[in-house]
């Protein structure tokens, strides 16, 4: 009854945030919000946020596309100047951003640390390109003509995100949609608004226009679905569910918009014979339960040599069994928790799946943690399956909580085969002392990124980003790569020779 009360009193003080639209924090036009809650402790209520709806989204895109012709023509390199103003504004926020977000997303505060320092990283670097930008000049093949190449923003441009980088993915997109001259609508996640509309503070602060940078709180079915169909939005860049983004490109390819997806992954890392056992078994410690398991690189598939294999699954599961679970907020933590009620039951429902239909080996773990410390959060035990099989369920699925599955292999070429077996390809990686094994490994992994002798999380900004297969449709964000999806080519020619000349047709005489 006490805590009850409690709880009462916590969400009756709690503050209210708005939608940013046009420069102006406003309510949702529909009056109504919903709780944004601490996945460690749900009585603890970290803001009121607005529920959107489509009217919102018109509202936001069309102070989008007001600000856009001037937000076009202000001269990139003063474009940079406001990104790196917003670095420094967001890294002098950045143990009270870390600690926001820790509330509402529930990784560890480390890790939201590593957060909100991709988010300045990825913004330092990106808005370098203010002074870059870089096109190129060729020959054009009449006399006195000249022949170049340009980037063009793509126009406006609709953002939607996931839970769980609650800053570095809105970054991600942000930065660079804002560089190459584009205005944008973010839709963030729905259970991390509040690192959002803080990256999106910041933004105001460093002086970026109003209307420039616009964001919608709300559901993906509500305001998300809207965003993807609104006719003056010509970009969505998503990052999310494989699910969310096949129903988000076929809207665009109706709608013949530009589409960039991000989604999910089954990444793996191959343990070899050869390699130093301790580091894979800390680099698979890491890779699997970092995040709670919740990360799109997640190592959440382990193929281990047989000859090492049953000290490899004994080393493992000793330091499984030892990481400390608990609200990410206390620094002796090491695994938070999961991120609601329904990926507890996702996660859940793949343990038994594993038990059931796969008839794999429950190593350890695979309990809910209900009692105690754990009894307002969404805690999961750190879950290890050992003897899983290629083709198994908990080895082709995401499941995207701390669950990982250890399989057994013989030949290189076969745990190769085992790792581009799942109808993903983000990342992968290889433990291994033996350069050839590695090199081959590198050619032979089809997955847009990879690791050797660490585990499959661990992006730099620097690097372009993404996956093959399912995990997306063929761009890469960060690194300059990120660039060809905020922009367009423009090629343009001069002709000086002060006469018709017809490419193709006119005869250029060698003299
Ligand atoms: P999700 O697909 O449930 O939601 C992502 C976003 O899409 C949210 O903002 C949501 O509100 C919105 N959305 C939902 N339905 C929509 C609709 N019909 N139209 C438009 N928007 C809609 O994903 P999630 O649970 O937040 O994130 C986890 C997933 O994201 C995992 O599959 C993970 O692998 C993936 N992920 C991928 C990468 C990558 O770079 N490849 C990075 C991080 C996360």
């Amino acid at each position: 009854m006490a805590k009850a009360k409690e709880a009462k009193r916590t969400r009756s003080s709690v503050k209210s945030f708005h939608n940013y639209i046009g420069g102006e924090w406003v309510k949702s036009s529909s009056g109504e919000s919903f709780d944004n809650v601490n996945p460690a402790d749900t009585t603890d209520v970290i803001g009121r946020f607005p529920k959107s709806v489509p009217e919102d989204v018109d509202r936001a895109v069309a102070a989008a596309a007001a600000a856009a012709t001037r937000w076009r023509r202000t001269p990139a390199p003063k474009r940079a100047e406001l990104l790196f103003n917003l670095a420094e504004i967001i890294r002098d926020n950045k143990d009270q951003y870390t600690r926001e977000m820790t509330r509402e997303m529930g990784k560890v505060l480390k890790e939201a640390g590593g957060d909100v320092q991709e988010a300045i990283d990825c913004t330092y670097y990106t808005a370098g390109e203010g002074r870059r930008l870089h096109g190129f000049t060729t020959p054009a093949e009449m006399p006195n003509k000249f022949a170049m190449c340009v980037r063009q923003p793509v126009g406006l441009c609709g953002l939607i995100t996931p839970f769980n980088f609650p800053m570095a993915i809105p970054s991600w997109k942000l930065i660079p949609a804002l560089v190459c001259g584009n205005t944008v609508v973010i839709k963030s996640g729905e259970d991390v608004p509040l690192s959002t509309i803080n990256l999106v503070k910041a933004a105001e602060k460093a002086g970026i226009p109003a209307g420039v940078v616009n964001v919608i709180n709300g559901h993906g079915a509500d305001v998300g679905a809207a965003l993807v169909e609104h006719e003056d939005v010509r970009l969505i860049s998503f990052t999310g569910s494989t699910a969310t983004g096949a129903k988000i490109a076929e809207q665009c390819a109706r709608d013949n918009k530009i589409v960039s997806l991000e989604m999910g992954g089954k990444n793996a890392i191959i343990i070899m014979d050869d390699a130093d056992l301790d580091n894979a078994v800390e680099g698979s410690l890491w890779g699997a339960f970092g995040t709670s398991g919740q990360r799109c690189t997640a190592s959440s598939r382990l193929i281990v040599h047989k000859k090492v294999y049953k000290k490899f699954v004994q080393k493992l599961v000793e330091k499984v069994k030892a990481l400390r679970v608990g609200n990410g907020l206390d620094e002796k933590t090491e695994v938070g928790p999961v991120i609601n009620q329904r990926a507890m039951d996702k996660i859940l429902s793949y343990i038994e799946i594993g038990q059931k239909e796969d008839k794999a080996t429950l190593a350890c773990g695979g309990n809910a943690l209900t009692k105690g410390e754990y009894k307002n959060g969404y805690f999961i035990e750190p879950t290890v399956f050992s003897d899983v099989k290629p083709g198994m369920r908990v080895e082709q699925e995401e499941i995207f909580g701390p669950v990982t599955s250890v399989v057994p292999f013989s030949t290189l070429d076969e745990a190769i085969d085992i790792v581009n077996g799942v109808k993903y390809g983000l990342s992968s990686a290889i433990y291994t002392q033996d350069v050839n094994k590695a090199f081959y490994a590198m050619q032979e992994l089809y997955t847009g990124i990879c690791y050797v002798n660490s585990a499959t999380i661990g992006a730099e900004v620097h690097l372009p980003f993404g996956g093959t297969k399912g995990t997306g449709n063929g761009h890469r964000e960060a690194g300059t790569q990120v660039l060809d999806i905020f922009s367009e080519w423009k090629s343009l020619y001069i002709d000086y020779s002060g006469k018709l000349q017809k490419a193709q047709i006119d005869q250029v005489e060698v003299p």
